[in-house]
């Protein structure tokens, strides 16, 4: 083991949570947790969760606590001390920049009078997070949304999509900086840690920008083989491809896999 320090950035569902279709190889969760138990390795959670759905998580599929965790898709960042979630308020300085003098409140206030949004519960919003249900999840829409904030000055993330198992569409609007390959960078750079000292894993679309950049990245085995083609396609592109680990094993099995090719081999 030459390298003496790592920050391994792993996203939540159907990566560390054996919560998609395929099998999770057997006893592969406990040894991820004995390797982040390793002094020298930080962990951070990158996910799509609040931090109660998070924290959930963690104790129902026995997962290593972190030492940071990046939720609600990218706009919040905790560390993560002694069994309490600290708030970084460097983050949120940060991505207000994209936001000049707003917060959700005004958002939600631009976009109230657009036809078939109605406003998500209030534990599905935040400061810089502003989430609806839509009747009609399309293109359109987004393009409505999209033009309304550029017209306020915001450099907004808007993202339109449908909850499958319900049929429900669902509008996120972010921050644009307030992403997955953002937050990674920031912690990165919060920490002083080096590209060779960063690992991430990840599964699926919203991890993508930070499988294909040269931050060393694990795809893990049970991501689709739409996603496997893209992140090689796009690696192959940005000549990252030597720092993306295309896993056979499933979930915790493929992080495994992907540290054992990055960490002792570097
Ligand atoms: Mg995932």
């Amino acid at each position: 083991m030459s390298q003496k320090r790592l920050l391994l950035c792993c996203d939540m569902d159907r990566t560390v949570i054996p919560n998609g279709a395929q099998p999770e190889p057997g006893g592969s969760r406990e040894l991820l947790a004995d390797f982040c138990a390793r002094p020298e390795v930080t962990l951070a959670y990158v996910t799509g969760r609040d931090r109660a759905l998070a924290a959930e998580a963690i104790e129902s599929f026995a997962l290593p606590m972190p030492d940071y965790a990046i939720t609600d898709v990218g706009t919040v960042l905790y560390r993560v001390q002694g069994g309490e979630w600290i708030e970084s308020p460097e983050w949120m300085q940060h991505i207000a920049a994209d936001w000049p003098g707003c917060v959700h409140e005004d958002v939600a206030h631009w976009l109230n009078d657009l036809a078939g949004l109605k406003l998500q519960e209030p534990d599905k919003q935040n400061t810089y997070k502003v989430s609806f249900y839509a009747e009609n999840a399309s293109p359109v829409l987004q393009l409505d949304v999209e033009s309304r904030l550029q017209r306020h000055g915001l450099h907004a993330n808007v993202i339109v999509s449908l909850d499958e198992s319900s049929g429900t569409g669902l509008v996120d609007i972010l921050p644009a900086r307030a992403n997955k390959y953002h937050a990674v960078r920031f912690l990165q750079q919060l920490l002083d840690y080096s590209d060779q000292e960063v690992i991430f894993a990840g599964d699926s679309g919203n991890d993508l920008e930070v499988l294909v950049s040269p931050i060393p990245s694990i795809l893990v085995g049970n991501a689709t083989d739409a996603i496997r083609r893209e992140a090689t396609q796009q690696s192959e592109a940005a000549q990252t491809s030597d720092r993306l680990f295309l896993a056979k094993a499933n979930y915790a099995g493929g992080v495994l896999e992907g540290l054992q090719h990055f960490y002792d081999h570097v």
